[in-house]
């Protein structure tokens, strides 16, 4: 299990994340990722290398805009580390992403569901399944599809999950696996440690 990293609030979400992920490191990790919501737009940053190179990719994150993001340290259990692997991933429309750490016990079940109803996964983790489910429950709502797969995932989590939709929103969820808010003035934050 490796990081977690969530920010809203009044300014750039991006050099926020990339330190949380730096404090991170110490619990190894073998890729990461950040995604921030600008509006309605949601930007999101790979690398299969270290955290210092997403910062050099990013400008110290002050190429990426948007007061609304999510950051994740990997180690890998679903999927060799890559970028179409690496967290955070999307549901199929795009609009919803999830950073997660722990295992979906069931995905398989849900991915065949959800593969019956023409969805198109594009990574072998496990965690792909929580963003398409997402996806799938979606109907305006990000919270009550939140509960809906929460109600149908199986397994250890912590879940940072960020909606284009709903630029303001950040949603934590976790179940056998650390996860801690943080209330600021202007702020709200989450990590998993
Ligand atoms: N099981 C997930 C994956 O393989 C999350 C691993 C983690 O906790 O970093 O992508």
């Amino acid at each position: 299990m490796c990081g977690i990293v969530g920010f809203t609030g009044k300014r750039e979400a991006a050099p926020v994340l990339l330190a949380g992920l730096k404090a991170l490191e110490y619990r190894g990790y073998d890729s990461a990722g950040i995604a921030v919501l600008n509006d309605n737009n949601l930007t999101v940053c790979k690398t299969t290398e270290r955290i210092k190179n997403l910062t050099e990719k990013t400008n110290g994150g002050k190429d990426i805009h948007g007061t609304t993001g999510i950051g994740h340290t990997r180690w890998a259990t679903h999927g060799e580390p890559s970028d179409a692997n690496s967290h955070p991933l999307l549901s199929d429309s795009g609009r919803i992403a999830v950073v997660h750490n722990g295992i979906i016990e069931n995905y398989m079940e849900i991915k065949e569901f959800l593969q019956e109803k023409g969805v198109v996964f594009h990574s072998d983790t496990d965690t792909e399944v929580v963003a398409q489910l997402l996806g799938y429950y979606y109907r305006g709502d990000i919270l009550d599809a939140v509960q809906k797969v929460l109600h149908r995932i199986e397994g250890s989590y912590g879940l940072g999950i960020i909606c284009s939709e709903h630029p303001e929103q950040l949603i934590a969820a976790r179940k056998d696996s650390p996860l801690v808010l943080g209330y600021g003035d202007g702020f709200n934050m989450m990590a998993s440690d």
